[in-house]
């Protein structure tokens, strides 16, 4: 078939015709158009024929790689059982429960929601709840979803639809006012805040390394700092490791670091792509949900997508190898970036943990909020630009971060160095 434009932009004018946008997420606008139409491994293609080498990985939902074999056995394995009943329990629903509460150390009983969203809204009532409080406390950059009560203070750069604070129109500024702003590994902020409200603060939510604007990483004095200070003040602490969460650790950040959060929100890579999430705590805490806080959900624990997360919780169970894999791949691309932007002397800094990594157009360190003001998107804007040109796909907004899977090998980092340096020498040479 002979086109006079690519597939891709008449899918994308279709889509603008019936969704907003042309799109079902407001980020997913950034950088469009494009239309995809296979996922296999470490790589994507568009419908143009377009083959990407995959870093997006769906926001770092996709950890072991697209379309991995055990959890799309798992999946047709579900076809074969109950699709959807909505009254007690499937026997799934509980092996991942049981499953989720064995690997994350804080859980003794885990909710399932369909989205990393309604997790942290769940989080956000149980500690109402619990506390008898009303306010919350979240750090400046940070992303907790959508609910009404964290919509604030996510990034303060014009940048796609994160240039709204808060994020959407339509909430009530009592929802919005009731969440108070910290700085990550600040802690000193924190403690300034306890100090201002006394007894009114419900819980502090923290994405203990804040990937949603690239990686912060976490002193360990601040993350033990937080668990005193909190439990000192009668709040709890909630970590939203709905991006950390199986990623890092198969515990989370929480094994990594060692502190125990009192709730915790799970969600992307926990069925590696299928739509699951999840809220676990102790059963003191979550027993509240049997009793005056509510917890519904029609999809809530659906089959497909729990045979999904205990295909993806089991392999990485059952392969140990997977982190020191990911997380060696997750350092070669932070080393070769940093020897490539020192060499061809580019004003930049390398961050990340694990396999996931980011190249921040600013002089470091980058340690809190404050050092990304320094950051260059419109070089990254360029940067990413060229690299989706030569097929790297990486996340289009500039504090964002990406992500190595189980499908990537070394010959993909070789060829992501490789391009990487061209692409740095071609942006210099303009
Ligand atoms: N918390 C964090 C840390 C996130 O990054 C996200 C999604 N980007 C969410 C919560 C919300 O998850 P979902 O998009 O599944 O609703």
């Amino acid at each position: 078939m002979e086109l006079d434009r690519p597939l891709g932009h008449a899918i994308d004018e279709a889509a603008r015709r019936v969704l907003p946008g042309g799109v079902n997420s407001a980020t997913r606008q950034v950088g469009a158009p494009y239309a995809f139409t296979a996922a296999d491994g470490a790589y994507v293609s568009d419908a143009d024929g377009h083959r990407y080498l995959d870093y997006h990985a769906a926001f770092g939902a996709v950890l072991l790689g697209h379309n991995h074999p055990a959890v799309r056995q798992a999946v047709l394995t579900a076809l074969d059982g109950v699709d959807l009943m909505g009254l007690g329990v499937t026997p799934i629903e509980v092996e991942l429960a049981e499953l989720a509460c064995e690997l994350i150390p804080s859980a003794e009983m885990m909710i399932t929601t369909m989205s990393g969203s309604e997790a942290t809204v769940q989080a956000v009532r149980l500690a109402r709840a619990v506390t008898g409080r009303s306010l919350l406390v979240k750090f400046q950059g940070c992303y907790h979803g959508w609910g009404d009560a964290l919509a604030r203070n996510v990034i303060s750069k014009p940048e796609s639809a994160y240039g709204r604070d808060p994020l959407s129109a339509g909430l009530l500024d009592s929802a919005v006012d009731a969440t108070l702003i910290a700085e990550f590994n600040d802690l000193d902020s924190v403690r300034a805040l306890f100090e201002s409200h006394p007894e009114q603060i419900a819980a502090v939510f923290l994405e203990p390394i804040p990937h949603n604007v690239g990686a912060l990483v976490p002193t360990q004095e601040f993350v033990e700092g937080l668990r005193e200070l909190t439990r000192q003040q009668g709040a709890l602490l909630v970590f939203d490791e709905v991006i950390t969460g199986f990623r890092h650790a198969l515990g989370g950040y929480q094994q990594v670091c060692g502190v125990q959060p009192d709730l915790t929100a799970f969600g992307k890579a926990m069925a590696n792509g299928f739509p699951t999430a999840g809220l676990a705590g102790p059963r003191e805490l979550m027993e509240r949900f049997a009793a005056d806080v509510l917890l519904a959900g029609t999809f809530n624990g659906h089959p497909v997508a729990a045979h999904a997360a205990i295909a993806t919780m089991r392999h990485l169970r059952d392969n140990p190898d997977f982190y020191l894999r990911t997380h060696r791949l997750g350092q070669r691309l932070r080393d070769g970036l940093g020897e490539i932007t020192a060499e061809l002397d580019v004003d930049a800094t390398v961050s990340g943990f694990g396999g996931v990594f980011v190249l921040y157009f600013g002089t470091g360190p980058v340690s809190g909020y404050r050092d990304l003001m320094r950051n260059d998107h419109a070089a990254y804007a360029a940067f990413h630009r060229r690299m989706t040109g030569k097929g790297f796909l990486m996340l289009p907004m500039a504090l964002k971060r990406n992500h190595v899977s189980g499908a990537h090998t070394d010959a993909d980092i070789d060829l992501t160095l490789e391009a990487a340096r061209d692409v740095l020498k071609e942006m210099r040479a303009d």
